[in-house]
Formats: C-alpha cells, sequence, structure tokens
C-alpha cells in the first residue's frame, strides 16, 4: 500500500469545516445558471480558478475573494440542500471520513424570505439524506458571527435556532468571524445561554488574534477551539488547554493561505502535540483551499513526522472532542477503529 493509499484509508473524522467553503465547482455553476446570475464562464476548469485558491496561495485577499464570487449564489434552498448533501458523499466516498462536523453561520445564507431557519432546514435535509445514501455521520454546527454586519438580534436567532435543533441534526455552537476586531468577551451572554441550555460550543479563537483570546473562550465555556494557532505565545495559556482537555481543531493549509502562520514548517502544531495537548486534523474550506482531509493529513505526516501512531491518536482526539454522547462515541470506535486505534 502507497503512502496515498495508506492515508485514504485510514478512517478520519473532520470537526471544523465551514459548509460555505466546502462547495463544488459544478454546483456553483448550476446554482447560479439555476438562479439567474451571470457567469464569467461555464467552463469547469476556468470557473475553479474564481471559486479556489491553490494549495500554496498565500494571501488573505485572494483567499476571501474568492468567497465573494459564489456566496449570492448559495443562498437557495435548493442549492444548501444540495451542498449538504453533497458533502456527505465527498467526505465520505472521497476523504473515507466516518464523522463530520460541518458548520455554518445562518444569518449569511438568507436572502428576501428565505429565512434563518428555513436555511437551518435545508441544510438539515441534505444531511438526512446524505448520511443515510453514504454511511456517514454528520453533526450541525451554527455559527454566532462576529462582523458589523451581523446584528445581537440575529445571533440571538441563531443560538435560538441552535436550541431548538440540539439533538436533530444540530450538535452545538461555534463563534466564527474576525477575531481581530471582536473579543469573544462580547458574547459572554450568548456563551452563559448556551451553557445553561446544554448546547457544546467551540470558538474560532487565536487565530488571527494572540493567545489570550484562547484563555477567554475557554474561560466562557469553550470546549474546543478553532485553530489555538497562537498559544505558543503563552505557556500558561498552553498549560490551560492542556490541562482542561481543550481539543484544537487545526487547519494546516488554511493557516498557511490566511497568512496566520509565514509558512508550513513553523506551524506550531507539533510542539502542541508533543506537550501534550488533543490536537485535531481539519479542513476548515476544502473547497476554496484546494484540499481534503487526505491531504490535510499527508501534509502533518509530510512535515511534522508523524507515525502510524501519532495519526491514530490525532483521530482518537477528534473522536473524543467530537459534540457527541459518550455512547455514539464509542459506537463510532468499535465500528470503524477498534480498540486498536492507539496502540502502546
Ligand atoms: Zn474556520
Amino acid at each position: 500500500m502507497n503512502f496515498e493509499e495508506f492515508i485514504y484509508k485510514l478512517p478520519k473524522v473532520d470537526l471544523h469545516r465551514h459548509l460555505d467553503g466546502s462547495v463544488r465547482v459544478e454546483t456553483i455553476r448550476d446554482a447560479a445558471l439555476e438562479h439567474g446570475f451571470n457567469l464569467p464562464t461555464q467552463d469547469i476548469e476556468e470557473l475553479r480558478k474564481y471559486s479556489q485558491v491553490s494549495p500554496d496561495c498565500k494571501s488573505l485577499t485572494d483567499f476571501l475573494k474568492t468567497f465573494d464570487f459564489f456566496y449570492e449564489f448559495l443562498k437557495f434552498p435548493d442549492v444548501l440542500e444540495r451542498i449538504a448533501y453533497e458533502n456527505c458523499e465527498d467526505a465520505a466516498i472521497k476523504e473515507n471520513i466516518k464523522y463530520l462536523e460541518l458548520r455554518f453561520a445562518p444569518p449569511l445564507q438568507t436572502r428576501d424570505d428565505f429565512t434563518e431557519e428555513e436555511v437551518v432546514k435545508s441544510v438539515l435535509h441534505g444531511i438526512k439524506y446524505g448520511q443515510k445514501k453514504f454511511g456517514i455521520r454528520v453533526g450541525i454546527i451554527l455559527c454566532l458571527y462576529r462582523y458589523h454586519t451581523i446584528t445581537e438580534e440575529q445571533n440571538w436567532k441563531t443560538l435560538k435556532l441552535a436550541e431548538k435543533y440540539l439533538g436533530n441534526g444540530v450538535v452545538g455552537i461555534d463563534l466564527a468571524g474576525d477575531e481581530s476586531k471582536f473579543s469573544v468577551l462580547n458574547y459572554k451572554k450568548f456563551f452563559e445561554y448556551a451553557r445553561s441550555a446544554g448546547i457544546p460550543i467551540t470558538c474560532h479563537a487565536g487565530e488571527a488574534a494572540s493567545a489570550v483570546e484562547v484563555k477567554h473562550a475557554i474561560e466562557l465555556g469553550a470546549k474546543r477551539i478553532g485553530h489555538g494557532t497562537h498559544i505558543y505565545e503563552d505557556e500558561n495559556i498552553m498549560k490551560l488547554v492542556r490541562d482542561n482537555d481543550i481539543a484544537l481543531e487545526i487547519c494546516l493549509t488554511s493557516n498557511i493561505q490566511t497568512q496566520v502562520v509565514d509558512n508550513i514548517n513553523l506551524h506550531p502544531a507539533r510542539k502542541y502535540y508533543d506537550y501534550g495537548i488533543k490536537i485535531t486534523l481539519n479542513t476548515d474550506d476544502p473547497s476554496v483551499s484546494g484540499i481534503d482531509l487526505n491531504y490535510e493529513f499527508q501534509l502533518a505526516v509530510k512535515v511534522f513526522n508523524f507515525d502510524l501512531n501519532d495519526l491514530r491518536k490525532i483521530v482518537y482526539n477528534s473522536i473524543k472532542a467530537a459534540f457527541l454522547a459518550e455512547e455514539e462515541k464509542s459506537e463510532l470506535i468499535s465500528k470503524y477503529f477498534n480498540n486498536s486505534i492507539i496502540s502502546s
């Protein structure tokens, strides 16, 4: 078995994947045509250049520009349902992912009379059929959003939707958006509400902003951290993450493309792993980044020299940190990973 085959065959988990960053080019084209938008070309390979950066992209502007290109095409029930369904297919068939958590911010997908709740229902519908057809388990995370166009009222609506659909497709909430301008501390009351309602919390933190955002997120109740790339700046925060069993949702290629880390050899993932922090490997925005989870695992092996046991441990970390009931985690482990996921 060659290296690529081996990585493919390893049963995997992705805990950090944005629905709107995981869209096939064909779907972007069809959505535009069906809903009356103009496209610069209908050629798939040409369209790919507008909707995807190359894996070695190092420009935040280019990265964000790709979202602008197709974002308006997504705001329709049929398109969101299709994207959700295709995410199940791609993850199960192309990446051998056994459990996937997909996230999105409902207010970013609304239009005219297409409401936040209808957005959520469309995605859940696609997931329902995709899970059944492709034998993958998928959980939805609804993202509160830090951005000047997103109002407090909209974030409350997202949180209430998470509460309403928790256990019926939704598994938790996230706080996404621009952490360099909006500290997690501004969202304290949302976190308090989520905790009292028993909604699991993850939070983008320490990606574009400093380690202290990670500390705040943990103190407010986050059980996982999206990225946490900057925690190396403060050993006390590394210790806080490790000692509280907080899993880091590492997204290697994304961190390079958005210039959070200058180059992959400087990425702190291995340092965190050796320190005893529970790291997980994820894709963030696979179609925009031009990668998948196989690619990220291969990259991690090449750069950090992880061996089979390390990879198994990383997948095991993901399962343990998944927003699933303990019995569902045990079921996943016994079904796909046996008890040999960590060999001593
Ligand atoms: Zn993300």
